[in-house]
């Protein structure tokens, strides 16, 4: 599809707000110390477990290893795949509702382990902080989501920031990049 690649992560971020993949781009390490909240903080502990492979050293549990996927132009790393079972986990700290920008970022790692030949046969989200465990169809059960995941992609590879209008002041009001941006509506709500 394209020689460029994008971070799986950036799928969350484009659908919160196009722009703010540019301050992720611009601000990213200094953003998160002067303004990542608890939540954020917690969910960033969640997965430098992974990243250090402190998780488990089961030899059919692949952690923290990086992807890439060639058709969707996009790279990152998987959270949890148990190979034998065929299930790809992505932990998150505390899930409260399933985003469709949560959604992407799984099937982008579901894509990418695919055309790496794995069979995954399950996906899900666990909930860290209260147990729970959200099991999420597989995109072959879900055309109509998939449809919308491409659409993204489509819209994140062809995004111009210049001629970008924010219209929702309640985004601003919650994003941790309204300080630097000269888009924010923050004081409008
Ligand atoms: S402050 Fe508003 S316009 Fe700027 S990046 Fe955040 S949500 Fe987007």
């Amino acid at each position: 599809m394209t020689e460029n690649y994008y971070p799986i992560s950036y799928l969350n971020d484009f659908i919160f707000c196009p722009l703010s993949i540019y301050f992720h781009q611009l601000y990213g390490n200094m953003s998160e110390r002067l303004y990542q909240n608890e939540d954020q903080m917690g969910g960033k502990a969640v997965h430098e477990t992974i990243d250090t492979h402190r998780y488990s050293n089961h030899k059919s549990i692949l952690q923290g290893i990086s992807i890439c996927s060639r058709k969707y132009g996009l790279c990152g790393k998987i959270d949890l795949f148990d190979v034998d079972k065929g299930i790809l986990t992505e932990r998150k700290k505390k899930i409260t509702e399933i985003y469709d920008g949560y959604i992407f970022q799984l099937y982008a790692q579901y894509f990418c382990l695919t055309e790496e030949g794995f069979d995954i046969r399950q996906l899900r989200f666990y909930s860290y902080s209260d147990n729970k465990i959200y099991p999420i169809p597989l995109p072959e059960e879900t055309p109509d989501m998939v449809k919308k995941f491409e659409k993204t992609i489509e819209s994140l590879f062809e995004f111009d920031p210049t001629s970008f209008v924010q219209t929702n002041a309640k985004k601003c009001g919650r994003c941790i990049y309204s300080p630097l941006c000269d888009r924010s509506l923050a004081d409008d709500e």
